[in-house]
């Protein structure tokens, strides 16, 4: 049966206000060619436009009619940007991931023919816990989590719960089900020996429900280097938060560009399509940016619903939106960051074409 999709939109700084419109007309094309109905659009302020309309980056109307959807599209935000006192607090894309309990961030790292990889043949996903760990200003728990007992001294802890580690670690394997079925735990045991140590025996103690996957674990400084030498071998990595924010912008890296890395932040019932990278003022406005990251990650959320709906046409839409990246890049159509000459237009132009 068909469904109707009602899905958040919000543009964001930068270079959003190009990108997110890119990606929309990407996600109509293909869901009218997956045979759906068309996508209901909510559009949200958040970001600069919404200081100025409405005197916050996130006015409390946008989180209000957030609660209300079960997916949505976030672009990027340019929080060093903002004046006082909003440039002090915590991000809208920190604010909404915490107050919805988007505990999983899956960064996939694929490299794409045209798309400039260190290591061809690189096809992995990051699964980052998004809650826990030494990032404290998202912290589930106690509330501050660095202080500074002296102005000398400054302090942070980070905090590793088996409830945290046990839905994380069944989201790496479910993922890793569906796709070449090997989980490799990236944790500092060895040093950390209580939290990094909780976070891999819990990881082994869920692996044993999916005797199918392959599991091992790796340290932190060796997987760097690993996967210098040997991204191609890796399937899914799971780990902490700030292992993991710092291992995905390697992965994209090695994966091509940050242009092109996309993500999704996700709980059990709700998921937010978010590019890996920043709101690139430096480019904003030119029509130069490359929207593909932003566009796998409508796609990335369109498979996150056709599971949560069991519903093939989503999968089919989502599979289109894939292909039709990988096609316009291969036959040679690329924005600036990736060598070409394609506008942020253009190029969206090639996909949706690419994508009927
Ligand atoms: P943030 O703190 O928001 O993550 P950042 O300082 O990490 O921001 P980005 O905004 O991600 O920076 O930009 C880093 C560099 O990558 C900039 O030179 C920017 O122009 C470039 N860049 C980022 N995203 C894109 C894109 N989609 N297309 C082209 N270039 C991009
Ligand atoms: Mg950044």
């Amino acid at each position: 049966m068909s469904v109707s999709l009602r899905l958040g939109v919000l543009e964001g700084d930068g270079i959003g206000p190009e990108i997110v419109p890119a990606a929309v007309r990407v996600v109509d094309a293909a869901v009218a060619a997956a045979g759906m109905p068309p996508v209901e659009w909510v559009p949200l302020p958040v970001g600069r436009s919404a200081i100025e309309s409405a005197g916050s980056p996130l006015p409390d109307a946008t989180v209000k009619a957030l609660s209300g959807l079960e997916a949505w599209v976030l672009g990027p935000h340019d929080n060093a940007g903002y004046p006082e006192p909003h440039r002090s607090r915590l991000n809208p894309s920190g604010t909404i991931r915490k107050h919805f309990g988007l505990f999983a961030n899956i960064r996939p790292a694929k490299a794409f023919d045209g798309a400039r990889a260190l290591l061809p043949g690189t096809d992995l996903v990051v699964v980052r816990e998004n809650t826990e760990g030494f990032y404290a200003d998202r912290n589930t728990f106690a509330g501050a989590g660095e202080f500074m007992p002296t102005p000398d001294v400054a302090i942070a802890h980070g905090i590793i719960t088996r409830a945290a580690v046990e839905r994380i670690a069944h989201e790496a394997f479910r993922l890793a089900r569906g796709r070449r079925g090997r989980v490799t735990v990236v944790h500092k045991a060895n040093v950390l020996r209580l939290t990094s140590g909780l976070f891999l025996q819990v990881c082994r103690e869920v692996a044993r429900e999916y005797p199918d996957v392959a599991v091992d674990d790796e340290h932190i400084d060796a997987m760097t280097v690993h996967l210098l030498r040997r991204a191609p071998e890796f399937d899914v990595l799971v780990t902490e938060n700030m292992f993991g924010d710092i291992l995905s912008d390697l992965t994209a890296e090695i994966a091509g560009s940050l242009g092109i890395a996309p993500s999704v932040n996700a709980s059990a019932d709700r998921a937010m399509a978010q590019a890996t990278h920043g709101s690139a003022p430096d480019i904003a406005g030119q029509d130069t940016a490359n929207p593909a990251a932003m566009i796998l990650s409508c796609a990335m959320l369109l498979d996150w619903l056709a599971t949560r709906h069991s519903n093939p046409q989503l999968t089919a839409a989502a599979r289109r939106m894939e292909a039709a990246v990988a096609d316009t890049l291969r036959t040679g159509t690329a924005t600036a960051d990736l060598g070409g000459t394609a506008g942020t237009r253009a190029f969206a132009d090639a996909v949706v074409d690419a994508v009927g």
